[in-house]
């Protein structure tokens, strides 16, 4: 029949033949069943030890779900054996199609994985005609393959950031390898304390950790000071895209407490959707949105002296030259220390306090991609939006690694999709 010989050509198993095929109910839904007999003279696998072993008996028959095929949900038929293992015990057979209690088949779990990769997992449940649950344990299956599976060789250069997940302050701790070419989510955990990273590293190992040659971090106290410990050998950046955070969220709560003081007196709210004209570089605003910004730079605005703050440390940036960099740092933090800006001056004290830090960014010029932890954060971002249903952090947290952690696949699937 023809489609054993397709069977056999996709999914080929030693010692196992397949059955009849019929067509039958199953959930009450027109399904396509699929019968699977051991080869004679076979023996079971013992689950435990990998050896073959005589039969014990054998179990009713049970469905494991296959790829659909022709919008027709599809099953394979199978009574699993169970073998007299004289060093495990009775157990039942390993099966190379499937684990456990586990109803679907590896390479339906895979197929739905990529799907899940493509769309949100709530539109692959929907479109497989499947619960959201078993989308999630289906990438959760591919995910945790990936992680036993995955190469951490050649890690050199690190980013650790992070990121706001949910309503409240809840945080998750993201560590990725920044190394060209191998961009990745190499960790992500729960919470951003200092025992949170040391559980990265710890896992990372001491072997693999006095590889790294730099780390990109932010100035969280926490994340320093185990990288200090952790990675002495590594040059500790403080990036662009780090340090420019922390002036927007200066500027933000500038702008906020601005509005509230018009309000208390009864003023015109001039900065009114004032937001992103203040929080986004010149260069990217609309020419409707440069006209506003001008009116707004000619008043005499807290938020205003904000800005111009920032925009005037840009320049750093520009300089080769790691002294002539310090020079103008130290400039600018005495002319916002001068400020009447409380969240300019919080910013200006970190920068001094992180000094040596900051500049190492210059040391690593060229060597590092600035802008890569940034990159990986948007991606994050995005997959947190897809998420739609992640409501706890161990469902994002596998959803993170499976959209960003470049897992490597089982390979039961051959290219169906
Ligand atoms: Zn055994």
């Amino acid at each position: 029949m023809l489609i054993k010989t397709l069977l056999n050509k996709v999914e080929r198993y030693k010692s196992f033949v397949y059955g009849a095929i019929c067509v039958m109910l199953v959930d009450g839904v027109e399904a396509l069943v699929i019968d699977i007999e051991p080869r004679r003279n076979s023996r079971p696998l013992c689950p435990e030890c990998g050896k073959r072993r005589n039969v014990y008996d054998r179990q009713p028959r049970r469905l494991f779900e296959y790829l659909p095929v022709w919008t027709y949900k599809c099953y394979y038929r199978y009574a699993p054996r169970r073998v007299d293992c004289p060093t495990c015990g009775v157990k039942v057979e390993a099966l190379p199609w499937g684990y456990g209690k586990e109803r679907m088949t590896f390479s339906y779990q895979v197929f739905l994985a990529r799907w899940a990769k493509r769309l949100s997992w709530k539109e692959t449940a929907d479109i497989f005609e499947t619960s959201w649950d078993t989308v999630f344990r289906a990438v959760q299956f591919v995910v945790d393959y990936g992680l036993a599976h995955r190469s951490l060789d050649g890690v050199t250069e690190i980013g650790v950031d992070e990121i706001k997940v949910f309503k409240g302050h809840k945080y998750l701790t993201m560590v990725y390898q920044l190394n060209a070419g191998v961009r990745r989510l190499l960790w992500c955990g729960p919470e951003r304390k200092t025992k949170t990273l040391l559980r990265f590293f710890h896992e990372f190992g001491k072997e693999r950790s006095a590889k790294i040659k730099f780390v990109c971090s932010d100035m969280w106290a926490p994340y320093l000071k185990v990288i200090a410990k952790k990675a002495p050998q590594a040059l500790n950046i403080l990036d662009r895209f780090h340090i420019m955070r922390a002036f927007s969220e200066a500027i933000d709560q500038i702008r906020r407490d601005e509005v509230k003081q018009f309000k208390a007196n009864g003023q015109e709210n001039v900065l009114e959707r004032g937001r992103w004209l203040l929080l986004k570089r010149p260069e990217n605003l609309s020419e409707k949105q440069t006209a506003r910004l001008d009116e707004l730079l000619k008043l005499n605005l807290a938020s205003i002296k904000g800005y111009l703050l920032r925009e005037d440390f840009q320049r750093f940036w520009d300089y080769q030259r790691s002294d002539f960099a310090e020079k103008f740092l130290d400039n600018w933090v005495t002319r916002a220390l001068q400020t009447d800006l409380e969240p300019m001056k919080k910013v200006a004290r970190m920068l001094r306090s992180h000094k040596p830090l900051i500049l190492n960014w210059f040391k690593a010029k060229g060597q590092l991609s600035s802008g890569a932890v940034e990159g990986m954060n948007l991606k994050a971002k995005l997959t947190m939006r897809k998420a739609f249903g992640f409501r706890t952090l161990k469902c994002l947290q596998i959803a993170l690694y499976h959209e960003l952690g470049k897992l490597p696949e089982p390979d039961y699937l051959h290219r169906f999709c």
